[in-house]
């Protein structure tokens, strides 16, 4: 499989690695947002979100909490914002489940999503469609 992230994995690519460990890498992206913008991946190929199991999600996402603060504490941020895109109309381009983790800092400039109030206003509706139907 051609997957640029499982070469980043197996050392087919250069990379600065972060931290590693026997199931999850972080890596610094190539072109960041901001100063320490990383990603979080599992060595083992999952397309997005949705295909990983629960238990490695669980995996996952301790350690993204341990070391989220820390990479933002290295850069002196003032904050930083973890995200995942799954799906190309969510912007996923690398088909390798990865977890953003984004240092921010005042005044950084950066924008993220936004819609306006009349789309809120109808999602409004929609969600007390929704109440009480996820399993
Ligand atoms: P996505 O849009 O799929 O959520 O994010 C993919 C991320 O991977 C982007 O932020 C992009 O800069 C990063 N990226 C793409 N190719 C490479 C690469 O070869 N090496 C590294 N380190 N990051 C990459
Ligand atoms: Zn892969």
């Amino acid at each position: 499989m051609d997957c640029l992230f499982c070469k980043i994995v197996n050392k087919e690519l250069p990379s600065k690695v972060l931290y590693e460990d026997d199931k999850f890498v972080c890596f610094m992206d190539i072109n960041p947002h901001t100063k320490g913008h990383c990603l979080v991946i599992p060595k083992e190929h999952a397309e997005n979100f949705t295909a990983l199991d629960n238990d490695t999600v669980g995996e996952f996402a301790k350690l993204v909490h341990r070391i989220a603060p820390q990479v933002a504490g290295m850069m002196k941020a003032d904050a930083y914002n973890v995200g995942m895109n799954n799906g190309a109309a969510a912007g996923q381009v690398i088909g390798h489940v990865h977890w953003h983790i984004i240092p921010r800092y005042r005044n950084d400039g950066l924008e993220y999503w936004g819609i306006n109030e009349e789309e809120v206003s109808k999602l409004d509706e929609r969600f007390t469609e929704l109440d009480g139907k996820i399993k």
